[in-house]
């Protein structure tokens, strides 16, 4: 039978500690589509390692429903185990083993397949798997002669060699440094793409989240609070707690005025889509890149609030201008010409579009 690549449904799993139990998933469901990355994105111990290990049949949850491609592997009295899901995992230590070499590292989960596989299909499927991942010619190297990203690549294969419905990766890049981790983030991408293996992610790494996903699950405390494609989620926060983990943003906590506008200790803004009614307390969060700067008073224009320049950050393609604003400091994202100085006096203008009105 053939259906959804991955419905999970109602999960909870809870872990002793002392006199308390943890809520590691507090009833977590989603579903991922056909050919997706979906990404479950939160901080450390938001739960996201946990309800990935349960996909994996890893771990059992205490209640819930796993359904891959159509088949119950977890819930109505069924569990399936690991080895007998259609499914590929990478991890973030790879589990590249040292001893053996880079064709016998990929062809390891056919070797231990029941039925067994005839030798000759598991040299093609190898020899496809390296050469998804371009590790074509390699195949006779010890796994410890290849570099970190290399390795990354031989458990990528390693996971796609059963051809599996799907594919399971927690943090993989993780343990590369940043210049390699940002060039195997489009790599891993584009071989995502061409195999069209529908994906399950987990990441605390939001830049990560949001060049990779189809959609984004923001995970906190055990809950998915927010999900969406990776624009949405970024510009269209829904709280407090997505707007501040996802990308830097400016907070400033008002009072509804009226459907189009808030009343501020710093002013009235006009917004735009506002949620909220008259009286609602409310909290507009603006992104660093969504203010402009205006060196000289604007006239005529609404939603400006007046700043000292506190600090001018170069960051090579843009600058961070701090600015303060009364009692609070807020962070622009502005072109590197900028010519502003620390103790100028500067002019944000807020543009009621760029506005999120939070609950
Ligand atoms: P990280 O990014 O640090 O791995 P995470 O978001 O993946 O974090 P989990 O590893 O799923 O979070 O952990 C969720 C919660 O469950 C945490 O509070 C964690 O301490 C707890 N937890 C996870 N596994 C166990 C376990 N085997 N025994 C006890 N508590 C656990």
């Amino acid at each position: 039978m053939t259906g959804t690549p991955l419905a999970v449904e109602g999960l909870r799993k809870g872990f002793a500690d002392r006199d308390t139990v943890v809520k590691a998933i507090d009833d977590v469901g989603f579903e991922v589509k056909e050919g997706e990355v979906y990404t479950l994105l939160g901080p450390s111990g938001c739960g996201k390692t946990s309800t990935l290990r349960t996909v994996a049949g890893l771990e059992r949850p205490d209640e819930g429903r796993i359904v891959i491609d159509g088949t119950v592997v977890t819930g109505d009295g069924v569990f399936v185990p690991p080895n007998r899901r259609d499914i590929g995992m990478v991890f973030q230590s790879y589990g590249i083993w040292p001893h053996m070499s880079v064709f016998e590292n990929a062809a390891f989960p056919l070797r231990v397949a029941r039925p067994k596989v005839p030798k000759k299909e598991v040299a093609a499927r190898v020899e496809s798997a390296l050469a998804a991942v371009h590790l074509a010619g390699f195949e006779g190297r010890n796994a410890t002669q290849l570099s970190g990203g290399q390795q990354q690549r031989l458990a990528l294969a390693r996971a796609l060699v059963r051809r599996p419905k799907l594919l399971l990766l927690d943090e993989p890049l993780s343990n590369l440094d940043a210049k390699l981790r940002q060039a195997m983030r489009a790599e891993l991408a584009s071989l995502q793409q061409e195999t069209g293996i529908t994906t399950l992610f987990v990441t605390h790494d939001q830049d990560e989240a949001l060049s990779m996903s189809s959609r984004i699950a923001v995970m906190q405390a055990g809950r998915i609070v927010q999900e969406g494609r990776p624009r949405d989620i970024y510009q269209r926060p829904e709280t407090r707690f997505v707007a501040d983990f996802v990308g830097t943003t400016n907070f400033l906590p008002g009072r509804g005025a009226d459907g189009a506008r808030v009343t501020t200790d710093v002013g009235d803004f006009a917004v735009k889509d506002a949620p909220h009614a008259p009286g609602d307390d409310v909290l507009l969060a603006v992104r660093p890149e969504s203010v402009l700067l205006h060196l000289s008073e604007p006239s005529g224009t609404p939603n400006v609030l007046r700043g000292r320049v506190d600090r001018v950050m170069f960051v090579g393609e843009a600058v961070d201008c701090h600015i303060r604003v009364g009692e609070a400091v807020w962070v622009t994202r502005q072109d590197p010409h900028l010519a502003a100085v620390s103790g100028d006096e500067v002019w944000l203008e807020l543009p009621a579009d760029k506005i999120a009105v939070l609950a």
